[in-house]
């Protein structure tokens, strides 16, 4: 018997008028981050403070991607969020640290089984398998930082070009170097980290066939579709 272990092929993602590519080492997430989407999830802002966790690295998934609708739902949701790439990183950051490790910003969309989180949170389990999914991790383009600014842009999400998300960075909880000092408080921070950085309201179901269009302003736009 031949016994055959081929490298992993690391994940790598593209960057708006640059040729590198960008190698993911980790996915962490932030849950909760803006105030209106806590409302509409059922909870109180005041109440429930932003919460993190994570996906797979290998769960990126390129726009133009056709992704099958995944295993173990019926309620697949949206939720487009500004994603942030980090250039390098580190324990226990300063807010002024943290904002000095981001390399790049993209559109994503944190794809979220929502019957299988509905169960997690009423059992009080963990959020795993309805967030950290195979192809759960929907990313445009990378722009690099230099060349942009979160400052309260519009971030928006359409359906078959009906608009289901529409909010603005500004609009967050947590700010981005906020998020990035938060999580070097629990982890290592290292180059090739992207952050989710939360959804604004307006999530709800995609169906098999839709294409989703997620977008903010200055940023390459996010597209897939999931296949009929
Ligand atoms: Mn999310």
């Amino acid at each position: 018997m031949n016994l055959l272990f081929e490298p992993f092929a690391n994940p790598t993602l593209g960057i708006a008028d640059d040729q590198r590519r960008f190698p993911v080492h980790r996915i962490y997430c932030v849950g909760r981050n803006y105030a209106e989407h806590v409302r509409e999830m059922g909870g109180t802002p005041e109440k429930q403070r932003p919460v993190f966790f994570s996906k797979p690295a290998g769960a990126v998934v390129e726009s133009g991607s056709s992704l099958a609708y995944p295993l173990a739902t019926t309620d697949l949701h949206h939720e487009v969020e500004l994603v942030v790439a980090l250039g390098h990183g580190g324990t226990r950051l300063s807010v002024d640290q943290a904002q000095a490790c981001i390399a790049a910003y993209a559109v994503g969309v944190d794809l979220t089984r929502r019957d299988l989180q509905h169960q997690a949170k009423n059992a009080g389990q963990p959020w795993d398998t309805a967030k950290g999914f195979d192809e759960s991790a929907p990313i445009g383009p990378l722009r690099l930082a230099a060349d942009w600014s979160p400052a309260g842009q519009p971030i928006s999400l359409t359906v078959d070009g009906e608009t289901r998300q529409d909010g603005r960075l500004d609009q967050m909880i947590l700010s981005v170097p906020e998020i990035i000092a938060a999580l070097s408080e629990l982890y290592e921070l290292r180059a090739g980290d992207l952050i989710y950085t939360g959804t604004p309201h307006g999530v709800g179901p995609l169906q098999c066939g839709q294409r989703v269009s997620a977008e903010i302003t200055g940023l390459p736009t996010l597209s897939f579709e999931l296949q009929a």
